[in-house]
């Protein structure tokens, strides 16, 4: 049986239980709205691990002042529905007012790689992130925490901020989900007209168009970008956030495309600001 909590204090409780029991917890935060991408989260946390916690909290902390926090999809009856059906054993839904009450004034700073892509694009984003998984961290004590690497520069901000202070959780990142088509499950997908989510399938199509261009020898990172470029901007309604061929781990850009490669982008598409990644190992 799925239990529900919303109180801080009785979710640290549940934790500190468990863990005397010598049970294993692995966690996986969320911010609702589930999709199968969600649940490949949950599922691997399922099998690695004896107890599994599922957050749902929409963080107004990682919202900037013109971004979607308002109207960011809240799906709450569907989502209990799924994870029920899943074997989660507690579904944590914290009250913002619990979070972050009057004088909260504690945020966390990851320097360096939250300079790039989605840290550039989307100020205080980083800070807003680490500040609610430390958090969630501390309240929900798990041994291992599942990200998608949908999210990919958000795993490595974590990765970082476990490794920087020391936290003793193990990160495990897990694949991206795609539709049928190769569109990258995304909660804000909902945005999308129909004619947006035709132009959306651009993104992933053009990351793999871009593979086989690295693959058949191309070695130009700036050629690289501008294909992708002319490949999404070509669909209607796509606006190009940013595009970058880059290392990894540090996000830093060189001109020739190194053995291993990270290529991210973010695209806006109407209402919706999507992202999808791909990794690319070179021969
Ligand atoms: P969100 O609810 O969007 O904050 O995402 C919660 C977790 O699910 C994050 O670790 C995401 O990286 C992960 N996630 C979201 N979409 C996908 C996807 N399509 N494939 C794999 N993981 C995903």
């Amino acid at each position: 049986m799925m239990e529900t909590i919303t109180s801080v204090e009785e979710m640290k409780v549940w934790s500190r239980r468990i863990c005397g029991d010598d049970k294993v917890i692995g966690f996986v935060p969320t911010m609702g709205c589930l999709h199968e991408g969600h649940l490949s989260l949950v599922n691997a946390s399922l099998s690695e691990c004896d107890s599994t916690v599922v957050s749902i909290f929409v963080n107004p902390a990682q919202f900037g002042p013109d971004e979607d926090l308002e109207s960011y999809p809240r799906t709450l009856e569907a989502d209990k529905e799924i994870l029920r059906s899943t074997g989660v054993d507690v579904l944590f839904l914290p009250a913002k007012e619990d979070l972050y009450p009057d004088g909260f004034q504690s945020f966390v700073e990851i320097e360096g790689k939250t300079n790039y892509l989605c840290g550039k694009s989307r100020p205080g984003f980083f800070r807003g992130v680490a500040t609610i998984v430390l958090k969630l961290f501390n309240i929900v004590n798990p041994h291992t925490a599942f990200f998608g690497e949908k999210d990919w520069q958000q795993l490595e901000v974590i990765r970082t901020l476990v490794r920087d202070l020391n936290l003793d959780i193990k990160i495990a990142g897990q694949p991206i989900v795609r539709e049928n088509d190769g569109l990258a499950m995304s909660s804000r997908n909902r945005y999308l007209s129909e004619e947006g989510r035709l132009s959306a399938l651009s993104l992933s199509q053009a990351l793999k168009t871009a593979q086989s261009r690295i693959e058949q020898g191309e070695r130009s990172t700036e050629i690289i970008r501008n294909e992708i470029r002319q490949m999404i901007e070509q669909k209607n309604g796509t606006e190009v956030d940013y595009i970058s061929v880059c290392d990894p781990e540090d996000f830093s850009e060189s001109e020739e495309i190194r053995s291993r490669t990270l290529i991210a982008l973010a695209v806006r598409i109407g209402k919706a600001r999507l992202i999808d990644n791909r990794i690319i190992e070179r021969a």
